[in-house]
């Protein structure tokens, strides 16, 4: 057992997979650039980031947080204002809780991510959702979202998960997103597996708020997230303290500094430039999931897919770990004596997998290593 004393030690070994072909969806989108890893170093000290504010942290012009908030996140998110959170579900809690009372109703997809639940339940309010269609798609239609709004006589809010954390689906954003303006009602993206990987924009999505997650799409060490809104709802979620009237409310009158900051604002460069090649990502995870279907496997959700993170259905992975002696933590063992991080120990049955980070080379490599398994057990 680890003793106070071993800490040290033990959080400054190398972290023997940091080199290795990384297909784990989590870890993917949030590897640091070179400029982050100098800022992580640099801004490592408690408050560091505070050397010069005076009150408001989106007023700090060194580092330029306030430039970096005020103008560089709107234009980059496709909204009207913006503001730092500590991750995708807390910008959805913070809509939650200042938009919504307690017994409210709000509608989300039935993708929706645990976080969103867990957010509903600590602001006190119903969650009625939107189906997905199911085995072996698991799409949502926007129309479903008329149907459930229909139904209700009053909701506080539209959420859309986009795409969703598991399957990877893209559901027709903009579409629900007019269907919830013409009944007046506001509408949150969760763009939590979006923003920092494709280019999106909320204003084309009808939305009121995009919610984006620093350390798992915008190579930010984090916590850290984005929330972009329109310019309504700065008063309702950004509003000040009777108290301190220069502390906002909802973020506890200050929010993520630090090293989850300055990572976000020095990968942001790369972040920016990287959406544009959205084309790329989305060419090269098709070819993956082709050449996995090849070799037995069937990817599920979307076809053809349109995000980096895929879920394969590997029935013959999982039939292997019924008769070896690891059961099914062989395949994770085998995959890490290949070089490839992301199979979770114990997991055969489905793979959740991305592809955002590894070259088409080392995908291949992938795929040759599974088939490699699959020889090596038949
Ligand atoms: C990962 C994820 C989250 C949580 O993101 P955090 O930034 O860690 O809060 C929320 N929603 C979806 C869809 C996700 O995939």
């Amino acid at each position: 057992m680890p003793q106070p004393a071993d800490l040290e030690r033990l959080t400054t070994l190398a972290r023997p997979h940091r080199d290795m072909i990384n297909i784990m969806p989590l870890q993917t989108g949030s590897l640091l650039t070179d400029a982050a890893r100098r800022a992580l170093v640099e801004f490592g000290d408690g408050y560091s980031v505070c050397d010069f504010c005076q009150g408001r942290l989106t007023d700090i012009a060194n580092p330029p947080v306030r430039q970096f908030v005020n103008e560089m996140l709107p234009e980059f998110l496709g909204s009207e204002r913006a503001t730092l959170t500590y991750g995708a579900r807390d910008g959805v809690f913070m809509v939650l809780h200042s938009l919504t009372k307690p017994g409210d109703v709000v509608v989300v997809d039935g993708n929706r991510h645990y976080s969103t639940a867990v957010a509903a339940e600590r602001a006190e309010v119903e969650l009625v959702t939107v189906p997905n269609s199911g085995y072996p798609e698991y799409t949502v239609d926007a129309e479903g979202f008329d149907v459930a709004l229909s139904k209700q006589h009053k909701v506080a809010l539209v959420i859309l998960t986009y795409p969703d954390g598991r399957f990877g689906n893209l559901a027709d954003a903009p579409r629900v997103g007019e269907i919830a303006e013409s009944l007046g009602i506001p509408y949150l993206v969760n763009g939590a597996y979006c923003v920092g990987r494709m280019p999106v924009r909320m204003s084309e999505l009808h939305a009121d708020f995009i919610v984006g997650s620093g350390h798992k799409s915008m190579a930010s060490a984090g916590p850290s997230g984005v929330l972009g809104m329109k310019a309504r709802w700065e008063e309702v979620v950004l509003r000040r303290s009777s108290l301190h009237k220069t502390k906002e409310v909802e973020c506890l009158g200050c929010t993520v500094r630090g090293v989850p900051l300055v990572t976000l604002m020095a990968s942001f460069p790369s972040v920016v430039e990287r959406v544009q090649h959205w084309d790329e990502q989305v060419a090269k995870a098709q070819w993956f999931s082709a050449a996995m279907e090849e070799i037995g496997f069937r990817q599920l959700g979307e076809k053809p897919h349109r995000h980096d993170l895929m879920v394969f259905e590997t029935t013959a992975l999982y039939d292997i770990s019924q008769r070896v002696r690891e059961r099914g933590y062989y395949l994770y063992k085998e995959m890490e004596a290949r070089g490839i991080w992301g199979v979770k120990p114990g997991q055969t049955k489905a793979l959740e997998l991305s592809t955002f980070a590894a070259t088409r080379e080392q995908l291949k490599q992938v795929v040759e290593a599974f088939q490699d398994i699959l020889e090596k057990y038949r």
